[in-house]
């Protein structure tokens, strides 16, 4: 049996806009943020439909910074995917958080409201960095979140961490760790710092330039982080995500097995049967079209059965578990051994990954090239 329905809700309103931030976010407006809502409840009553009878097992909220909306809206929000669409027993219902403005009134209300994994955006622990960031918590304000959610009841917790910061040396980047570690969080992400031409951060900074660390140091802080993680008792699943045994998220983890998944909001994502879509991301955009009575699409493509199969491989090369070889084989109609024999014999040849028992699994060091390795079946 293949991973339970998921939907993805985009809600992509933030305090302020960060300045290395290249997603799908905008500074929160009220009356925006209210028509959306409007919109949002319209929107999910068309689609529903597409489930077909099935519950989702998974609900993402992600942005931007949905916690910054009132719990009463998240909760509603929450009650109508229920009533709509519906959840299976113990779906897993994600939401994104920024540390700051977390009381625990609001949490105890989110988790009664059936939210049962909180994602924190942490980012760093040093006032400095996280000044260089932009972001508006402190430290502190991290360490009482953390403190708050489990006095609310939140059992699963993750903490985002990123590290290759401006300044940041390798005993920064470890001090990071250690004190995310202390919160003893069942999930972490560490990324590196990517920087997109389209942000302050892209247009300030140079990949490997002062005061960004260079390629040698990227590498030794995300060995030491893996390492320090790993200590702690998180396992490494994905390229960059990390969780105590049962604790991976189940929605992440269905889409990189190519999942199929529902989606909402501006600028979200959705796959069903083969079918990849995107909703256009400005807000006023997608509620215009969604009043309108439209559907508020940006893109929509049909894979072909051989593209499916490069997304699996793709997805695939970046977990732990890697590529399963007997859907490849459904897929192409042919033995995934032939059809990709140059491919494989180069990451054997390049030791980023081995065949065994019918899967296609990467080494530490495939899952540090995994763009690299993917490249391979281009
Ligand atoms: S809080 Fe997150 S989503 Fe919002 S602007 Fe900052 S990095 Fe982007």
């Amino acid at each position: 049996m293949g991973p339970g329905l998921g939907l993805y809700l985009h809600l992509p309103f933030c305090p302020a806009r960060c300045p290395y931030c290249d997603f799908n976010a905008k500074t929160y407006d009220h009356g925006e943020a209210r028509r959306l809502l409007a919109g949002l409840a319209v929107h999910l009553e068309r689609i529903a439909p597409r489930a077909q009878g099935r519950r989702l097992a998974t609900v993402y909220v992600g942005g931007g910074t949905p916690a910054m909306l009132p719990a009463a809206a998240l909760a509603g929000l929450l009650g109508q995917i229920e009533r709509r669409v519906g959840l299976e027993p113990g779906a897993e219902v994600s939401l994104e958080a920024n540390p700051g403005a977390l009381s625990t009134i609001k949490l105890a209300h989110l988790r009664q409201a059936g939210f049962n994994r909180l994602s924190l955006g942490a980012q760093s622990f040093s006032p400095e960095l996280l000044h260089t960031l932009g972001r508006r918590h402190s430290p502190y304000d991290t360490m009482r979140a953390v403190k708050t959610a489990r006095s609310a009841g939140f059992a699963n917790l993750n903490l985002d961490l990123i590290y290759g910061l401006p300044g940041q040396s390798l005993a920064m980047a470890t001090a990071d760790l250690m004190a995310a570690l202390e919160l003893e969080p069942e999930h972490l992400s560490l990324y590196e710092l990517t920087l997109s031409p389209d942000t302050p951060f892209g247009r300030r900074y140079r990949p490997g330039k002062h005061p960004l660390p260079s390629e040698d140091q990227l590498a030794d802080m995300e060995q030491a982080g893996r390492e320090l993680i790993q200590a702690a008792g998180l396992k490494r699943y994905e390229v960059s995500n990390y969780a105590r045994p049962g604790y991976e998220c189940r929605h992440n983890q269905a889409t990189w097995l190519g999942g199929e998944y529902l989606a909402l909001g501006p600028g979200a994502h959705g796959h069903l049967a083969g079918v990849r879509w995107a909703y256009l991301s400005d807000p006023t955009a997608y509620c215009q079209l969604v009043e309108a009575g439209g559907e508020p699409l940006a893109m929509r493509e049909e894979l072909s059965q051989e593209e499916r199969a490069l997304e699996l491989i793709l997805l695939g090369l970046r977990t732990v578990r890697g590529v399963e070889l007997a859907p490849l084989a459904v897929l192409r109609g042919a033995n995934p051994r032939r059809v990709y024999a140059g491919p494989l014999e180069e990451l054997r040849r390049r030791g980023w990954a081995r065949i065994s028992q019918g899967r296609l699994i990467p080494s530490e060091a495939g899952l540090a090239m995994a763009d690299a390795a993917a490249g391979l079946f281009a």
